[in-house]
């Protein structure tokens, strides 16, 4: 049954497709963790839309906001039209924020996708500083559109498109494992990093690089599944406070209970200054937005549109995820589920040292970085785990760490499921 579909596709899709072109799977199915494609196998889906499904397919708590809305009749495209569900949206989201940031802070919906809300956080620090130029991070990921994919911090997808933002400063991302065993630690790493962007950005009182923004990934997900140190995440927002460089937290993929804290620069104990939130945030339909603090605020009306901004599902959808997440404190719960993913992670890395460099993560948002010298595997490793019934995709250099963004709803159990086929599949790439 499945072949007619894939090969119709495959003469019909663009080429660019990303995991649906190295897997051939057809879908029909999905409730929970699990996928069904069109022949009737059923596959746990530890990619979760790349993490744009919180709860899972087809939650009921999703389900019934769908109904509910379709039921009373609600608008379905508003623009920028209050309606009651919007302001219980943005009601439920201010809460779930820290009061800190939240007291003084604004929303701003912005198009469907991750990218554009992206686009808008750099508008908007652009035309609240004057400054042209923006900072970035090595191996950071912020979207495909212009100004976002001019921020991706690897060079590959950006090769082919001449002209992209100029203006555009990379610092080193804390990266631990990129040195070989016994040449780097951890603390070194990201004090080489601060004293980079202190020294680069220069002396607050004179000769300071004007960034009108520095954009950062909390734990960087696209990249390779890179948590940053928490005490460099520190550095990093008093190096930009004392020369008043906006720091834009791009949550999207973090954001919402993913990586154990309801967002993940709370680890830290550092407030951003603008927050880019998408994917959970819509709670599985698509809605992206940034909150920033109160005087950044400068834009005067019509400087920032968008005309499916005013999705009311997308708000109904994401309101019942993020109430579902904070009353049901997922985002512990997840923290738990997390260790209990590693620590198998690192039983299989035990066993099959000479293949696994690396497991690493933070709550539900966990990698494994191969060896140098079968990183070339990954795409095989990919594939065995889908005839075994699991969907994961890779990611970071050289597509050399599997990441695994299961949803957050998952159980132990399950978990346990997902590391044995893992494992059966890394022992398969070894023989
Ligand atoms: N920022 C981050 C951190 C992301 O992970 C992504 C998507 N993977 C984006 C931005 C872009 O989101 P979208 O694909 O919805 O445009």
């Amino acid at each position: 049954r499945s072949t007619p579909i894939l090969e119709r596709q495959a003469r019909r899709e663009s080429n660019a497709r990303t995991y649906a072109r190295n897997l051939g799977l057809a879908i029909s199915e999905a409730k929970g963790i699990y996928v069904k494609d069109v022949d009737g196998k059923t596959y746990i889906d530890c990619l979760a839309c790349a993490g744009a499904l919180p709860l899972g397919h087809n939650h009921p708590a999703v389900k019934q906001a769908i109904y509910d809305a379709l039921n009373n009749d609600l608008p379905m495209q508003t623009l920028d039209l209050i309606t009651p569900i919007k302001d219980e949206f943005v009601s439920e989201l201010f809460e779930s924020l820290p009061a800190e940031f939240s007291k003084n802070a604004k929303i701003q919906f912005c198009g469907p996708s991750g990218s554009d809300a992206v686009e808008a956080a750099l508008k908007l620090v652009k035309t609240a500083t004057g400054r042209r130029a923006v900072g970035a991070f090595r191996g950071g990921y912020h979207g495909m559109t212009h100004g976002s994919l001019a921020l991706m911090g690897s060079l590959g997808p950006k090769m082919q498109v001449p002209g992209l933002m100029p203006d555009v400063h990379f610092f080193p991302y804390p990266y631990h494992h990129r040195y070989p065993i016994g040449t780097g630690d951890c603390e070194q790493d990201y004090q080489q990093c601060s004293q980079y962007l202190e020294t680069t950005l220069g002396d607050p009182e004179g000769g300071i690089l004007p960034l009108a923004g520095l954009v950062m990934e909390i734990v960087q997900g696209e990249g390779g599944v890179i948590p940053a140190p928490d005490a460099w995440v520190r550095e990093v927002r008093r190096i930009t406070r004392e020369r008043n460089i906006p720091l834009i937290a791009d949550e999207v993929q973090t954001g919402l209970g993913r990586t154990g804290t309801l967002y993940a620069f709370e680890r830290s104990g550092i407030i951003p200054d603008v927050i880019v939130l998408s994917k959970a945030v819509g709670g599985s339909l698509p809605l992206a937005v940034i909150l920033y603090k109160d005087e950044l605020d400068v834009w005067q009306p019509g400087a920032h549109a968008g005309t499916f901004r005013g999705n009311q599902l997308a708000m109904a959808t994401g309101l019942a995820t993020i109430r579902y997440i904070r009353e049901n404190q997922l985002a512990s719960y997840v923290e738990q589920m997390g260790m209990h993913f590693q620590m198998q992670l690192w039983q299989i890395q035990a066993e099959f040292s000479h293949l696994i460099a690396d497991v690493r993560g933070r709550g539900l948002m966990v990698g494994v970085e191969l060896s140098a010298q079968v990183r070339h595997l990954g795409r095989q490793l990919q594939a065995e785990c889908l005839d075994r019934g699991l969907i994961i995709e890779l990611g970071g250099r050289n597509s050399s760490v599997v990441r695994f963004l299961p949803p957050l709803i998952i159980e132990a159990p399950q978990i346990d499921d997902v590391c044995q086929i893992f494992r059966d599949a890394v022992a398969a790439v070894a023989q």
